[in-house]
């Protein structure tokens, strides 16, 4: 049930379309680990190692979750942590067969949305690499597809800080997924 209510939470504005493509939730019962290959192009070595996830979200299948981390934010929220509203917005991202960090919007929106989350992605990563401290989860600098997961996250989870941070991108998401409940 509340599994339910949190996936739906960043609907609410998008609508049931969010949920196309996909029905499966696998539930973990914590942490769990993933197997990972990465084929490195230059040196043609083929490096396997494991991952720890509390969550993740298949292109084309299910939402895999860890419920000791979903039960722990529900119980007490983090500033800025909320690791299914963080893979629903993989699921968003990906309805336009694109992971880029951008969800289906409107064309005019979309170039807008597109320009705002660059600009605030680049200044992000130029901090996290300068070695600066930095209000948002630097992890968010791993690629725009995790900007727009982690700010999701900070919108449902932080409002006022993401605002504070970065007002564009905030209100981006304002509009996407509605006001924060918070
Ligand atoms: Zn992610």
């Amino acid at each position: 049930m509340l599994l339910a209510a949190l996936c739906c939470l960043p609907l609410l504005e998008f609508g049931a379309e969010g949920l196309r493509g996909w029905s499966q939730v696998l539930v973990y019962p914590g942490a769990f680990r993933a197997q990972r290959h990465e084929h490195d192009e230059d040196t043609g070595v083929l490096h396997e190692y494991d991952e720890d996830l509390i969550g993740e979200s298949w292109e084309f299948g299910p939402l895999v979750l860890s419920w000791d981390d979903v039960a722990a934010e529900a119980g007490s929220p983090h500033e800025g942590f909320n690791v299914v509203v963080h893979e629903m917005a993989h699921k968003l991202d990906a309805l336009d067969q694109a992971m880029d960090g951008t969800p289906p919007l409107p064309a005019a929106w979309q170039r807008a949305w597109a320009r705002d989350f660059q600009a605030a992605y680049e200044a992000l990563c130029a901090r996290v690499d300068a070695g600066e401290e930095t209000v948002i989860d630097p992890y968010a600098a791993e690629a725009p597809e995790e900007f727009f997961a982690v700010t999701s996250e900070y919108h449902f989870s932080a409002p006022a800080v993401l605002a504070a941070a970065m007002p564009e991108v905030a209100s981006h998401l304002r509009r996407f997924y509605g006001e924060s409940p918070l």
